[in-house]
């Protein structure tokens, strides 16, 4: 096989993977180049833009993950890309100015070491040998030794390990190989205690994953671990990329409990990156997110709009007194409609919202949560 016949196979192959890309809807973060699939147009953690080609080094893989199609034992075509195949190709994009950046995951080669060295010469390569000064995102394989993971921090701009589930009783639902403490929650931890030392390892973007409804987790659950990763180990950013049924392992209970639409999955996982919108942008606490007795979120109406319908006392929020936060809770109202009022406000009293660039059906539904006297 030719470096573009695997590529075929193995960007196609990590399409699942989404901790590179920022999901505000349904299909944002799964649109890809036209050019080649293993070219990915992206938002960054740090919220700039880039494109990435974005590819497994080997979809090969010793693990037994019950929602993953790569799992041991399944019958797909399966091959490795070398280190100096991957950069080589890379380069030959960079110069034809195709792509700006690289994301690069792996299934596990043999044990997860072994892998993390192929993924990290990759890097290394790309840095040392052409000098490449621009974004390389990692994948920490679960598992991966501190040494491994030192040596990603040495060289990435990002690096992500997936989560995939809220805990140990869930997890081992979907995987006998994978320990979910040793694997997953320790490197977590170490990842998170490598940047508060402070030197490169500071500046180099943490991400992970949630693989929604593999397990019969709760987005109560999954909220309750999100806010810990965001303020406990203080990663940058958390993504979610729906179970989609009939992937993985008939066992799992995914592939029983998924909702008979399809498409009620990719909501949830909708709701979840709204809930995180507003925890990381809207000052939103997790006791603010209101779930049903099930503890799940609302499948029909978004988080922000519930909280509103929840607490009529609050309202109507007066846009010439209230501050950031309090106006944050407007729905209509969001992060940078907030700082424009803030300003405009420092020079003059806002008469009328439309002035603001708040216009349409968002107009009308500012106006029903705020005054302006
Ligand atoms: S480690 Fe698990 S999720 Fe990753 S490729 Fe292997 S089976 Fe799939």
């Amino acid at each position: 096989m030719d470096t573009i016949e695997k590529l075929k196979i193995l960007s196609e192959d990590s399409r699942y993977d989404l901790a590179c890309a920022c999901g505000t809807s349904k299909d944002e973060h799964r649109k890809r180049g036209l050019e080649g699939k293993w070219l990915y147009p992206v938002t960054l953690p740090n919220g700039g833009y880039s494109i990435l080609l974005k590819t497994l080094l080997s979809n090969a893989c010793s693990n037994d993950c019950g929602y993953c199609p790569l799992r041991s034992g399944t019958d797909v075509r399966r091959c490795t890309l070398q280190p100096e195949e991957v950069a080589n190709i890379f380069m030959e994009y960079l110069r034809r100015k195709k792509v700006f950046g690289l994301f690069l995951s792996s299934g596990v080669i043999g044990n997860p070491d072994n892998t993390m060295d192929r993924i990290n010469a990759v890097a290394r390569i790309l840095r040392y040998k052409h000098n490449y000064r621009g974004y390389i995102h990692l994948k920490i394989i679960p598992g991966a030794s501190e040494a491994a993971i030192e040596d990603s921090f040495s060289v990435a701009s990002a690096v992500s390990l997936n989560i995939e589930t809220p805990g140990k009783e869930r997890f081992d639902l979907l995987s006998s190989k994978k320990d979910y403490m040793n694997d997953i929650i320790r490197p977590m931890k170490f990842m998170s205690g490598l940047r508060e030392q402070g030197g490169r390892a500071e500046k180099v973007k943490c991400t992970t994953q949630f693989i929604v409804g593999a397990s019969d987790e709760t987005d109560s659950e999954i909220i309750e671990y999100m806010s810990g990763i965001y303020n406990k180990l203080k990663f940058n950013r958390v993504y979610f990329s729906a179970y989609q049924k009939g992937l993985g392992n008939p066992a799992i209970p995914g592939e029983k409990i998924s909702p008979q639409i399809p498409e009620s999955i990719f909501m949830r996982e909708h709701r979840l990156y709204q809930v995180d919108f507003l925890m990381r942008r809207y000052g939103f606490k997790t006791g603010d997110i209101i779930l049903n007795s099930s503890g799940n979120l609302s499948i029909d109406k978004d988080p922000k709009q519930l909280w509103a319908d929840n607490h009529p006392e609050f309202y109507p929020v007066r846009i010439n007194k209230a501050d950031r936060e309090t106006l944050l809770r407007v729905p209509g109202i969001g992060p940078e409609t907030a700082s424009r009022i803030l300003k405009a406000r420092r020079e003059h009293r806002i008469t009328r919202l439309e002035y603001l660039g708040i216009r349409g059906k968002r107009l009308e539904k500012v106006k029903g949560y705020v005054i302006l006297e």
